[in-house]
């Protein structure tokens, strides 16, 4: 299908085109250093020389094809119909073709879906590790974030099934959760948030009353993205269990019946919303719907989290993705727009602003990768990298998903007037950065699960902790007083954060959360950038991790400490490279 939109082509970059251009046409892989560099770091090379490829080719299609028909897909919003042409009761959802056209791109040419579940995948036999999934959802959160909710909700979805649901359960829809072929794929969605509450989960009201060897559903659901999902994950409280969160089940909601009939469930209305309007989200109803019970029926809500869990990872990298194409078009437009005859990365004020752009996008895509390498190994079944993926998550979850409202509204200001206008990307990214941080838990929510829960109940601080002060031990080849400056942060960041949860001090844990999340970016670029520097010569990772530390992890006086950046902003905007000479100039 083909997708049109105008412009079609890429502007013309010559100092003769007033508007600047935008980065239509280029390949969103090839003009991010940072994460082909971490990328190389981080995969094993037989896997990265054979995804290689694969990243150029929506590194290419996400600056195309897939951009053009977010684009589309955005401004065609999806439409609830209640009846077919005959006056029968049927509800069905009209998509634009463009959101067809993304669904392909998403769950079928990349198989973002299936890709942890099953082999053959992109041509690896193997099921691939999370870090390849979430290098291209972060890829294809430069173009679309909507879709990239049913295709995260689809793939933890999954992975609940598979770790709690029964077999009859598994065989029956596990092929279709893992197809690529479009015909017979099964697509995922979570109904829990009730009018009642989106935070409050204790409070959920919908009941499942047994009949016979089935579980059927009674109550209504608030917010339900991805509303025509093929299944959908339902927490329900089973007649007569306690309240709060421990008296909750957990169900598998089919949109069709295995006898092919349709479920007792319809979507009341589609919600109409700021961004991710692409994909539908709606109110559902519940009429007496069947639904198979999932696990344990005490264990709804910790299985559950398991879900959550998964979904907060993925908003957390597609939040990194939506500050990355953030900056890679302001960087594009500065560097070919002009103003009093030079171009604006010429001037240091803009050129601080694109910094200011460009810290939080690199914290997010280090603590992104990183964290994917760490699931890999708790699901190999590593209890200590458990414990810090526990604390891991609700850090990045919380502190990208806030930066990236800020970075996208800041890089909507170095665009100028075109960058309020919705001709351009920022408008999208803007409205689409804001939900990040209210989905999946809001900031509030998460960062006190960091704090009181992680850190304060489970003692996940601990083994993050020494694991930092190991990542600083062996990154030998960093300036020694910048690795003692590290020493010295580290623990007083986690001291702050014990601090707060032993005293359950709820006003200081988004601060907490803040350090804790600012101080382990710090290190894994330091450690990326000791050892890219070592390999390559090239030590812009550190120079950042410099620069987290000066701008977020030392108190400054904003009328005293005005002295001038050290070290070039422009080698680390335009990814020149970092000698270790001018390294030390950054860290100065
Ligand atoms: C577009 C969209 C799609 C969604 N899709 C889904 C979906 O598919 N499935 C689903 O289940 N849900 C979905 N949600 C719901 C979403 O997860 C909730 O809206 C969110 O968790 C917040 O819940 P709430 O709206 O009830 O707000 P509330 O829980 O009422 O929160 C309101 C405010 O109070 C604060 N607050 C609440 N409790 C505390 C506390 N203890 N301490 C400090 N502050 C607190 C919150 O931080 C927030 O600022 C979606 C929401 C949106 C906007």
């Amino acid at each position: 299908m083909n997708i049109h939109f105008a412009p079609t082509a890429p502007l013309a970059k010559t100092a003769e085109e007033p508007i600047a251009p935008d980065v239509t046409g280029l390949n969103l892989y090839a003009i991010d250093k940072s994460l082909r560099d971490v990328l190389r770091l981080r995969l094993a090379p037989d896997l990265f020389a054979h995804l290689a490829p694969h990243f150029e080719n929506l590194g290419a299609r996400a600056a195309s094809d897939i951009d053009a028909s977010a684009r589309l897909a955005d401004r065609h919003p999806p439409v609830l119909h209640h009846r077919d042409r005959h006056g029968r009761d049927n509800q069905w959802i009209e998509f634009h073709p463009a959101y067809r056209a993304l669904e392909q791109a998403g769950f079928g040419d990349f198989g973002l879906a299936a890709m942890s579940h099953r082999g053959g995948v992109l041509g690896w036999t193997e099921p691939l590790p999370p870090i390849a999934k979430y290098a291209m959802t972060y890829m294809f959160a430069e173009a679309e974030f909507g879709l990239l909710c049913p295709i995260n909700m689809t793939d933890s979805l999954t992975r609940v099934l598979r770790r709690f649901a029964d077999d009859a359960i598994l065989q029956r829809y596990l092929p279709g959760l893992i197809s690529l072929d479009p015909e017979v794929a099964l697509q995922g969605a979570m109904f829990m948030t009730e009018r009642v509450g989106g935070s409050d989960v204790g409070a959920i009201e919908t009941i499942a009353g047994r009949d016979g060897d089935r579980w059927r559903l009674h109550g209504e659901k608030w917010f339900c993205s991805n509303a025509d999902a093929d299944l959908a994950l339902v927490l329900a409280r089973p007649q007569g269990a306690t309240d709060g969160t421990r008296g909750l089940g957990l169900f598998l909601l089919p949109r069709v019946l295995p006898d092919g009939t349709t479920n007792a469930y319809r979507i009341l209305r589609l919600k109409e919303k700021l961004g991710t309007r692409s994909m539908a989200s709606g109110e559902v109803v519940l009429e007496g719907a069947q639904a198979f019970l999932v696990g344990a029926i005490d264990r709804g809500f910790v299985q559950m989290a398991e879900m959550v869990n998964a979904s907060r990872l993925s908003n957390a990298v597609r939040a990194a993705g939506l500050m990355r194409r953030a900056f890679l078009e302001a960087r594009e437009l500065c560097i070919h727009r002009l103003a009093f005859g030079r171009r604006l990365i010429d001037f240091p004020l803009q050129r601080r602003q694109l910094m200011k752009i460009m810290l939080p996008a690199e914290q997010a895509l280090s603590m992104a990768l990183y964290t994917a390498t760490v699931l890999e190994r708790a699901d190999r079944g590593d209890a200590n990298a458990a414990k810090a993926l526990r604390l891991l998550t609700p850090l990045l979850k919380f502190r990208a998903c806030r930066d990236a409202r800020k970075v996208t509204g800041d890089a909507m200001e170095i665009r100028g007037g075109c960058g309020y206008i919705e001709d351009f990307v920022e408008a999208r990214l803007l409205r689409d950065a804001h939900l990040g941080s209210i989905w999946e838990g809001t900031s509030n929510i998460v960062a006190i699960d960091a704090i009181e829960r992680a850190v304060g109940r489970e003692g996940a601080d601990a083994v993050l902790e020494e694991t930092l002060r190991n990542q600083l031990t062996s990154a030998a080849a960093l300036p020694q007083p910048f690795r003692a400056t590290l020493d010295h942060l580290v623990p007083r960041a986690f001291d702050f954060a014990r601090e707060v949860a032993t005293g359950k001090d709820q006003a200081a844990m988004r601060r907490a959360a803040s350090a804790l999340y600012n101080v382990t970016s710090a290190v894994v670029l330091a450690g990326e950038g000791a050892q890219i520097g070592g390999a390559e010569g090239d030590w812009s990772r550190a120079a950042l991790a410099g620069r987290v530390v000066r701008h977020k992890l030392i108190a400054s006086d904003p009328l005293a400490d005005w002295a001038p950046e050290h070290g070039s902003s422009e080698a680390l905007i335009n990814g020149n490279g970092v000698s270790q000479a001018e390294l030390l100039r950054y860290l100065d």
